[in-house]
């Protein structure tokens, strides 16, 4: 196993066809036993074509809306796990995951956000991976006044690319983090299907072409794809970009 695991030695780039895997996303979250993901996603030439995660402790329900308990205690089990996919082109779907093989997929989309103002917004429970006050201060600029939902791992993507939650928000913390592919690369997929956006703090879509990370990106907003450029907005006033 070990073996097989160190041949994940790709330099990633603009050329040639990867698969980037993330084994367990969130391992913060899986030790809490709130949210982890098992993430795979295939890139062809720097695009991602194909984005897999496996989130074995969110609801099945695709209405089941975020709560604040999401990010810890999940694991009994009743009702929990599900399968994210998207292909690129051709939508996003979820499924539950059962002992039995695969179940039937449903399409799914993020929902409309009518007023800013009402929708929900996620981020990491750890703050040393995004600015919460930052991620705060964007959302009351917003006039959201509820509380961020927390919760580890590309759940967050999956969350709102399902419709639970609207907004995910990861404002960096360092100005020399360079945030991984394998963590965001199916995840920024299944929300593009979705309806959504995914871009960093400057609105720029994220680029898996430069190698193992995203290193012409800083942070991630994710949101509908009506409201990006509102909440992109507030990011930019927020962080003194403009
Ligand atoms: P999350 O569960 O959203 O907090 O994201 C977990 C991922 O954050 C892990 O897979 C790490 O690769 C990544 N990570 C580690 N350090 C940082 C950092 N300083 N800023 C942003 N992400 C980080
Ligand atoms: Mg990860």
């Amino acid at each position: 196993m070990l073996d097989i695991i160190d041949h994940g030695n790709s330099a990633g780039g603009a050329k040639g066809r990867i698969w980037a895997l993330d084994p367990i996303d969130g391992t913060k979250g899986f030790l809490r036993g709130g949210q982890y993901a098992v993430c795979l996603a295939l890139i062809e030439d720097g695009d991602v074509k194909v984005g897999v995660i496996g989130c074995p402790n969110l609801p099945v329900d695709d209405s089941t809306s975020l709560t604040a308990d999401i990010g810890s205690q999940q694991t009994d089990g009743t009702g929990k796990g599900v399968l994210f996919s998207a292909v690129k082109g051709e939508g996003a779907t979820s499924r539950p995951l059962t002992n039995a093989g695969l179940a039937p997929s449903k399409s799914i989309s993020m929902r409309p956000v009518p007023d800013i103002s009402q929708a929900v917004f996620c981020e990491g429970v750890e703050a040393a991976h995004s600015n919460q006050d930052d991620n705060a201060a964007v959302a009351k600029r917003l006039g959201i006044t509820s509380p961020s939902v927390r919760l580890d791992s590309q759940a967050k993507y999956c969350s709102i690319a399902r419709g639970a939650g609207d907004i995910y928000l990861r404002l960096p913390v360092r100005k020399d983090y360079q945030e991984k592919i394998w963590d965001h690369a199916a995840g920024d997929l299944i929300v593009r299907e979705a309806g959504g956006q995914v871009t960093d703090i400057y609105g720029k879509r994220l680029d898996f072409s430069k190698g193992r990370t995203l290193a012409d990106n800083k942070g991630v907003v994710a949101a509908p794809a009506a409201i990006q450029d509102q909440v992109i907005d507030a990011v930019q006033v927020v962080l003194n970009l403009k």
